[in-house]
Protein backbone atom coordinates (compact mmCIF):
# COMPACT_ATOMS: atom_id res chain seq x y z
CA UNK A 1 0.00 0.00 0.00
CA UNK A 2 1.21 3.29 -0.91
CA UNK A 3 1.27 6.11 1.85
CA UNK A 4 0.85 9.70 0.32
CA UNK A 5 0.96 13.13 2.03
CA UNK A 6 1.76 15.24 -0.22
CA UNK A 7 -1.28 16.80 -3.27
CA UNK A 8 0.95 16.67 -6.25
CA UNK A 9 1.98 13.31 -5.75
CA UNK A 10 -1.60 12.34 -4.95
CA UNK A 11 -2.42 13.56 -7.98
CA UNK A 12 -0.03 11.84 -10.08
CA UNK A 13 -0.91 8.83 -8.59
CA UNK A 14 -4.24 8.45 -9.62
CA UNK A 15 -3.39 10.10 -13.01
CA UNK A 16 -1.50 7.24 -13.61
CA UNK A 17 -4.22 4.91 -12.54
CA UNK A 18 -6.71 6.18 -14.92
CA UNK A 19 -3.86 6.65 -17.76
CA UNK A 20 -3.46 2.71 -17.39
CA UNK A 21 -7.19 2.43 -18.10
CA UNK A 22 -8.36 1.81 -13.92
CA UNK A 23 -11.01 2.79 -12.41
CA UNK A 24 -10.55 5.21 -9.25
CA UNK A 25 -12.90 4.41 -5.88
CA UNK A 26 -12.31 6.96 -3.51
CA UNK A 27 -12.84 6.60 0.50
CA UNK A 28 -12.83 9.75 2.53
CA UNK A 29 -12.49 9.33 5.26
CA UNK A 30 -11.21 11.03 9.20
CA UNK A 31 -8.89 7.97 10.13
CA UNK A 32 -9.57 6.50 13.28
CA UNK A 33 -10.77 3.30 11.11
CA UNK A 34 -12.75 0.84 12.15
CA UNK A 35 -15.16 -2.03 10.50
CA UNK A 36 -17.34 1.12 9.31
CA UNK A 37 -14.53 2.55 7.28
CA UNK A 38 -13.73 -1.17 6.34
CA UNK A 39 -17.03 -1.75 4.88
CA UNK A 40 -16.78 1.17 2.39
CA UNK A 41 -13.20 -0.37 1.40
CA UNK A 42 -14.00 -3.28 0.55
CA UNK A 43 -17.24 -1.99 -1.04
CA UNK A 44 -14.72 -0.30 -3.14
CA UNK A 45 -12.31 -3.58 -3.83
CA UNK A 46 -15.66 -5.26 -4.60
CA UNK A 47 -16.47 -3.31 -7.68
CA UNK A 48 -12.92 -3.86 -8.63
CA UNK A 49 -11.74 0.12 -8.23
CA UNK A 50 -8.14 0.94 -7.62
CA UNK A 51 -9.03 2.26 -3.60
CA UNK A 52 -7.68 5.80 -2.40
CA UNK A 53 -8.59 5.94 1.09
CA UNK A 54 -7.97 9.18 2.87
CA UNK A 55 -7.61 10.01 6.30
CA UNK A 56 -8.00 13.84 7.47
CA UNK A 57 -9.36 15.33 10.17
CA UNK A 58 -11.00 18.31 8.84
CA UNK A 59 -10.78 21.15 11.25
CA UNK A 60 -13.22 23.26 8.97
CA UNK A 61 -16.52 20.74 9.50
CA UNK A 62 -15.56 21.24 13.62
CA UNK A 63 -17.32 24.25 14.98
CA UNK A 64 -16.43 22.58 18.68
CA UNK A 65 -12.64 23.12 19.54
CA UNK A 66 -12.86 20.59 22.11
CA UNK A 67 -14.60 18.22 19.75
CA UNK A 68 -11.95 18.08 17.40
CA UNK A 69 -8.98 18.31 20.01
CA UNK A 70 -10.39 15.13 21.54
CA UNK A 71 -11.20 13.80 18.52
CA UNK A 72 -9.29 10.00 18.30
CA UNK A 73 -5.78 9.82 16.34
CA UNK A 74 -4.54 6.51 15.45
CA UNK A 75 -2.67 6.45 12.41
CA UNK A 76 -0.23 3.31 12.94
CA UNK A 77 -3.84 1.35 13.54
CA UNK A 78 -5.32 2.93 10.63
CA UNK A 79 -2.34 2.31 8.31
CA UNK A 80 -2.67 -1.94 8.85
CA UNK A 81 -6.45 -1.84 8.88
CA UNK A 82 -6.66 0.18 5.33
CA UNK A 83 -3.84 -2.70 3.59
CA UNK A 84 -5.29 -5.24 5.02
CA UNK A 85 -8.68 -4.41 3.70
CA UNK A 86 -7.66 -3.83 -0.04
CA UNK A 87 -6.92 0.03 -0.10
CA UNK A 88 -4.16 0.58 -2.56
CA UNK A 89 -3.37 4.07 -1.86
CA UNK A 90 -3.85 5.82 1.72
CA UNK A 91 -3.59 9.38 1.87
CA UNK A 92 -2.88 11.48 4.73
CA UNK A 93 -2.61 14.85 3.42
CA UNK A 94 -1.00 17.97 5.78
CA UNK A 95 -3.53 20.10 7.25
CA UNK A 96 -1.15 23.18 4.76
CA UNK A 97 -1.53 20.80 1.45
CA UNK A 98 -5.70 20.78 2.43
CA UNK A 99 -6.39 24.41 3.41
CA UNK A 100 -3.14 26.75 3.45
CA UNK A 101 -4.80 29.43 5.15
CA UNK A 102 -5.67 27.81 7.90
CA UNK A 103 -5.84 28.67 11.08
CA UNK A 104 -7.50 31.94 9.16
CA UNK A 105 -10.88 31.27 7.06
CA UNK A 106 -10.55 29.76 3.43
CA UNK A 107 -12.07 32.06 1.60
CA UNK A 108 -13.34 29.24 -0.64
CA UNK A 109 -16.31 27.50 0.82
CA UNK A 110 -18.79 25.27 -0.75
CA UNK A 111 -22.05 25.31 0.53
CA UNK A 112 -25.13 23.53 -0.18
CA UNK A 113 -28.30 25.17 1.18
CA UNK A 114 -31.14 23.88 2.47
CA UNK A 115 -30.19 20.16 3.54
CA UNK A 116 -27.09 21.70 5.41
CA UNK A 117 -29.43 23.86 7.54
CA UNK A 118 -31.43 21.35 9.00
CA UNK A 119 -31.53 18.37 11.61
CA UNK A 120 -26.92 17.51 12.52
CA UNK A 121 -26.65 21.52 10.66
CA UNK A 122 -28.98 22.69 13.49
CA UNK A 123 -26.87 21.64 16.22
CA UNK A 124 -23.54 22.13 14.05
CA UNK A 125 -23.82 25.70 12.09
CA UNK A 126 -21.13 25.38 9.43
CA UNK A 127 -20.56 21.55 9.76
CA UNK A 128 -21.75 20.40 6.24
CA UNK A 129 -20.09 23.43 4.55
CA UNK A 130 -17.12 22.11 6.21
CA UNK A 131 -17.79 19.02 4.72
CA UNK A 132 -18.58 19.92 1.40
CA UNK A 133 -15.65 21.83 0.76
CA UNK A 134 -13.09 19.06 1.67
CA UNK A 135 -15.47 16.55 -0.72
CA UNK A 136 -15.09 19.02 -3.22
CA UNK A 137 -11.14 19.67 -2.47
CA UNK A 138 -10.78 15.21 -2.42
CA UNK A 139 -12.65 14.76 -4.96
CA UNK A 140 -10.77 17.73 -7.59
CA UNK A 141 -7.74 16.26 -6.36
CA UNK A 142 -8.34 12.39 -6.56
CA UNK A 143 -10.46 12.85 -9.87
CA UNK A 144 -12.63 9.08 -8.95
CA UNK A 145 -15.04 7.05 -10.87
CA UNK A 146 -16.86 6.11 -7.30
CA UNK A 147 -16.89 7.90 -4.08
CA UNK A 148 -17.78 5.70 -1.39
CA UNK A 149 -19.91 7.24 1.88
CA UNK A 150 -21.85 5.10 4.79
CA UNK A 151 -25.38 5.49 5.47
CA UNK A 152 -24.35 5.75 9.24
CA UNK A 153 -24.20 9.43 8.18
CA UNK A 154 -27.45 9.89 6.06
CA UNK A 155 -27.80 13.37 5.85
CA UNK A 156 -24.12 14.15 5.00
CA UNK A 157 -24.59 11.43 1.58
CA UNK A 158 -27.47 13.45 0.94
CA UNK A 159 -25.22 16.83 0.78
CA UNK A 160 -22.85 15.10 -1.04
CA UNK A 161 -25.52 13.71 -3.54
CA UNK A 162 -26.98 16.97 -4.01
CA UNK A 163 -23.36 19.29 -4.37
CA UNK A 164 -22.65 16.44 -6.99
CA UNK A 165 -25.28 16.67 -8.74
CA UNK A 166 -25.56 20.48 -8.81
CA UNK A 167 -21.56 20.87 -9.39
CA UNK A 168 -21.83 17.85 -12.20
CA UNK A 169 -18.41 16.31 -10.50
CA UNK A 170 -19.17 13.26 -12.76
CA UNK A 171 -18.32 10.84 -9.89
CA UNK A 172 -21.43 7.78 -9.05
CA UNK A 173 -21.42 8.34 -4.95
CA UNK A 174 -22.21 5.02 -3.68
CA UNK A 175 -24.16 4.78 -0.53
CA UNK A 176 -22.53 1.60 2.24
CA UNK A 177 -25.29 0.04 4.41
CA UNK A 178 -24.42 0.82 8.25
CA UNK A 179 -21.74 -1.32 10.37
CA UNK A 180 -23.54 -2.11 13.50
CA UNK A 181 -21.53 -4.28 16.38
CA UNK A 182 -22.79 -7.21 16.91
CA UNK A 183 -25.42 -5.57 19.98
CA UNK A 184 -26.74 -3.38 17.21
CA UNK A 185 -24.55 -0.11 18.43
CA UNK A 186 -23.23 1.49 14.78
CA UNK A 187 -19.46 1.96 14.64
CA UNK A 188 -18.42 5.03 15.14
CA UNK A 189 -15.38 6.74 16.27
CA UNK A 190 -16.75 8.57 18.64
CA UNK A 191 -18.10 5.39 20.44
CA UNK A 192 -14.39 4.79 22.60
CA UNK A 193 -16.07 7.80 25.12
CA UNK A 194 -18.61 5.84 26.45
CA UNK A 195 -18.76 4.38 29.75
CA UNK A 196 -19.74 0.88 30.29
CA UNK A 197 -23.19 2.47 31.49
CA UNK A 198 -23.53 5.11 28.59
CA UNK A 199 -22.67 2.04 26.23
CA UNK A 200 -25.69 -0.29 27.22
CA UNK A 201 -27.75 3.09 27.03
CA UNK A 202 -26.80 4.45 23.69
CA UNK A 203 -28.38 0.83 22.46
CA UNK A 204 -31.80 2.49 22.54
CA UNK A 205 -30.76 4.21 19.36
CA UNK A 206 -30.54 1.56 17.52
CA UNK A 207 -33.20 -0.36 19.42
CA UNK A 208 -35.64 2.66 18.53
CA UNK A 209 -34.41 2.32 14.49
CA UNK A 210 -34.81 -1.06 14.56
CA UNK A 211 -38.46 -0.87 16.17
CA UNK A 212 -39.65 1.54 13.49
CA UNK A 213 -38.40 -0.83 10.56
CA UNK A 214 -40.57 -3.85 12.05
CA UNK A 215 -44.37 -2.35 10.60
CA UNK A 216 -45.91 0.40 8.57
CA UNK A 217 -47.47 3.16 10.23
CA UNK A 218 -48.14 6.79 9.86
CA UNK A 219 -45.30 9.41 10.21
CA UNK A 220 -46.79 10.84 13.87
CA UNK A 221 -46.92 7.19 15.24
CA UNK A 222 -43.12 6.10 14.02
CA UNK A 223 -41.86 9.77 15.68
CA UNK A 224 -43.82 9.04 19.04
CA UNK A 225 -42.33 5.30 18.98
CA UNK A 226 -38.94 6.95 18.23
CA UNK A 227 -38.85 9.36 20.99
CA UNK A 228 -40.28 6.59 23.70
CA UNK A 229 -37.48 4.32 22.93
CA UNK A 230 -34.71 7.33 23.53
CA UNK A 231 -36.48 8.05 26.32
CA UNK A 232 -36.94 5.13 28.34
CA UNK A 233 -33.20 4.88 28.33
CA UNK A 234 -32.56 8.41 29.72
CA UNK A 235 -31.28 9.69 26.48
CA UNK A 236 -31.26 13.44 26.23
CA UNK A 237 -33.15 13.33 22.61
CA UNK A 238 -31.73 16.19 20.29
CA UNK A 239 -34.14 15.14 17.50
CA UNK A 240 -36.47 11.72 16.25
CA UNK A 241 -37.90 12.31 12.94
CA UNK A 242 -39.37 11.13 10.20
CA UNK A 243 -38.60 11.96 6.87
CA UNK A 244 -37.97 11.91 2.37
CA UNK A 245 -34.89 10.54 2.09
CA UNK A 246 -33.79 12.75 -0.41
CA UNK A 247 -34.83 16.85 0.22
CA UNK A 248 -35.11 15.39 4.32
CA UNK A 249 -38.29 17.51 4.58
CA UNK A 250 -40.49 15.68 7.51
CA UNK A 251 -43.23 13.43 6.59
CA UNK A 252 -46.70 13.59 6.88
CA UNK A 253 -49.38 11.86 8.68
CA UNK A 254 -51.06 11.13 4.70
CA UNK A 255 -47.44 10.51 3.07
CA UNK A 256 -46.93 6.73 2.60
CA UNK A 257 -44.27 4.72 1.13
CA UNK A 258 -40.49 4.83 2.33
CA UNK A 259 -38.95 7.29 4.17
CA UNK A 260 -36.32 7.60 6.70
CA UNK A 261 -35.84 7.63 10.62
CA UNK A 262 -33.47 9.78 12.03
CA UNK A 263 -32.61 9.85 15.85
CA UNK A 264 -29.83 12.24 17.55
CA UNK A 265 -29.36 11.92 21.13
CA UNK A 266 -26.97 12.55 24.31
CA UNK A 267 -25.61 9.84 26.96
CA UNK A 268 -24.10 11.23 28.84
CA UNK A 269 -23.01 14.28 27.24
CA UNK A 270 -22.02 12.32 23.91
CA UNK A 271 -23.68 12.92 21.04
CA UNK A 272 -24.49 9.68 19.16
CA UNK A 273 -26.80 9.33 15.40
CA UNK A 274 -28.62 6.41 13.67
CA UNK A 275 -31.11 6.22 10.94
CA UNK A 276 -33.06 3.48 9.28
CA UNK A 277 -35.70 3.07 6.46
CA UNK A 278 -39.48 2.79 7.51
CA UNK A 279 -42.00 2.25 5.74
CA UNK A 280 -45.50 4.99 6.04
CA UNK A 281 -48.70 4.11 5.75
CA UNK A 282 -50.41 7.25 5.11
CA UNK A 283 -54.03 8.24 6.83
CA UNK A 284 -56.74 8.82 3.92
P1 LIG B 1 -15.62 9.43 9.37
O1 LIG B 1 -14.22 8.92 9.46
O2 LIG B 1 -16.40 9.32 10.64
O3 LIG B 1 -15.72 10.77 8.70
O4 LIG B 1 -16.35 8.42 8.39
C1 LIG B 1 -15.84 8.16 7.10
C2 LIG B 1 -16.87 7.38 6.32
O5 LIG B 1 -17.15 6.15 6.99
C3 LIG B 1 -18.20 8.13 6.19
O6 LIG B 1 -18.71 7.95 4.88
C4 LIG B 1 -19.06 7.46 7.22
O7 LIG B 1 -20.45 7.52 6.93
C5 LIG B 1 -18.55 6.03 7.14
N1 LIG B 1 -18.89 5.30 8.34
C6 LIG B 1 -18.59 5.65 9.62
N2 LIG B 1 -19.14 4.76 10.49
C7 LIG B 1 -19.79 3.84 9.73
C8 LIG B 1 -20.57 2.68 10.02
N3 LIG B 1 -20.79 2.29 11.27
N4 LIG B 1 -21.09 1.99 8.98
C9 LIG B 1 -20.89 2.39 7.70
N5 LIG B 1 -20.17 3.47 7.36
C10 LIG B 1 -19.63 4.20 8.35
Amino acid sequence: MRVISEVEEWRSFTDAQRAAGRRVGLVPTMGALHAGHSSLFEAAKNRGDVVIATSFVNPRQFEDHDDLARYPHTPENDRSVAEAHGVDCLVEPTLSAMWPAYPDPTPTTVSVRGLSDVFEGVARPGHFDGVASVVAKLLIVTGPCRVYFGEKDFQQLAVIRQMVHDLSFGVEVVGCAIVRDADGLALSSRNVRLSEDARRRALALSRAIARVAQAPATASEHRHDLRATLESADADVVYAEVVDPVTFTPSSDTDSGDARALVAALVDGVRLIDNGPVLLKGEQ
